[in-house]
């Protein structure tokens, strides 16, 4: 019996050691940058960069890891301290909650093995997130809770119009104060329930993605194996997000699903993260007559920071598609969308937005269009369509 308890123990400690020594590692290894900051950039842009007002990127998956958000980390791409390093206003943190084995953008099918489990495991996370993909969503929308909780009154998680405003209000006079919107990324963590789109609602989720990397409850992925449409569920759950003014973003879902989206959704759209068609053809990227229908809709285009989007690591991919788009649907429909700490290598980390302004202006983007970029246009979106 004694034999048993001390395996046991040794068993744990193994266990405990392997969670606080290999975690970090893995996301070491998911997360990387081309160039750690700091990131020095032109006087002209520097000036442009720290006058903004507000900086949004709709897309990053910092909430996967285990790393405490609230403090710097010198890995990984986002945490507050470095939103507030990097001037910016409002992040994005999208809920990821199952990524099948051999993942790629091409084809996946969900009933391979699970890496969000075995990181679950690894990271030490609560058993209840062990194998529940509703309680990894709704664990993670806890952390950011948790995390805002302990930023010293200095972070806003989005969930109203009303906080909105607030947060653009204090940082009318204090930048440090920030902001996070949460969303999901693919409905497979509703597990077939309508229910529990409520549940996420109530945990502060105002922003959905139907599909991720593989065909859910819902419907097709645009990486997936049927190519679908919504599904009746999928359909479903448009109609209970529409009466809650959920933001629907159509980041990874099939062409079809995107059809059936812009054809009957009458609530805000967008994409929170893609590359376009039009500088690089990839399943994952979206083709002029998305783009220009999600425009018509008044939705927002995020454009994203990794080579699987824009064709390249580095900065010049992501003008390339900013241009695209901005000449194709016009400049009030760019938005940010990195990516960050989604598994991906980017330019920099989320205190070097300044590059991009430099970049922006060196291909001669007006000063007005920068800011509309940068964050304007979320603003604009935000404000419109949040719920009172
Ligand atoms: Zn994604």
């Amino acid at each position: 019996m004694k034999a048993m308890l001390l395996s046991l123990l040794a068993l744990l400690a193994v266990y405990f050691l392997f969670v606080l020594i290999a975690s970090p590692l893995v996301e070491k290894d998911a997360n990387q940058v081309i160039r750690r900051g700091p990131y020095i950039v032109s006087e002209k842009a520097q000036a442009l960069f720290t006058s903004l007002d507000f900086v949004a990127d709709m897309h990053c998956d910092a909430l996967l890891w285990r790393r405490d958000l609230t403090k710097e980390a010198n890995y990984g791409h986002v945490d507050f301290e470095r939103m507030q390093k990097g001037n910016i206003g409002l992040q994005a943190f999208t809920i990821v909650t199952k990524s099948p084995k051999g993942q790629n953008f091409h084809k996946n099918d969900g009933n391979t093995f699970d890496m969000i489990t075995a990181l679950s495991i690894g990271q030490g996370q609560a058993v209840g997130t062990w194998f529940s993909l509703m309680n990894r969503a709704l664990y993670q929308c806890k952390k950011l809770h948790r995390f805002a909780a302990r930023f010293n009154n200095r972070f806003i998680v989005v969930k109203r119009k009303s906080d909105f405003e607030e947060l653009l209000k204090r940082r009318q006079v204090d930048k440090t104060v920030i902001g996070g919107l949460l969303g999901v990324e693919g409905g497979h963590c509703l597990e077939g329930e309508i229910g529990n789109l409520d549940r996420f609602y109530e945990a502060g989720v105002r922003m959905l993605g139907p599909t991720h990397f593989f065909d859910n409850e819902m419907g097709g992925s645009a990486h997936g194996l049927s190519g679908g449409g919504l599904t009746s569920f999928g359909f479903e759950v448009m109609e209970r997000m529409q009466d809650k003014q959920m933001i629907m973003d159509v980041a990874h879902s099939s062409e079809a699903i995107i059809d059936d989206i812009l054809a009957n959704y009458d609530g805000p759209i967008l994409t929170s993260h893609t590359g376009v068609k039009g500088t690089y053809d990839s399943p994952r990227n979206l083709s002029d007559k998305h783009l220009k229908a999600i425009a018509a809709k008044g939705g927002l285009i995020g454009i994203a920071f990794f080579k699987g989007a824009i064709g390249e690591t580095g900065i010049p991919g992501i003008i390339k598609a900013m241009q695209y788009t901005k000449a194709l649907v016009g400049v009030e429909h760019v938005a940010l969308g990195s990516d960050f700490d989604g598994s991906v290598m980017t330019p920099f980390d989320i205190t070097g937005f300044a590059l991009l302004v430099e970049e922006m202006q060196k291909v001669g983007f007006a000063e007005e269009e920068i800011r509309a970029i940068m964050g304007g246009n979320v603003k604009r979106f935000l404000l419109e369509n949040l719920p009172e």
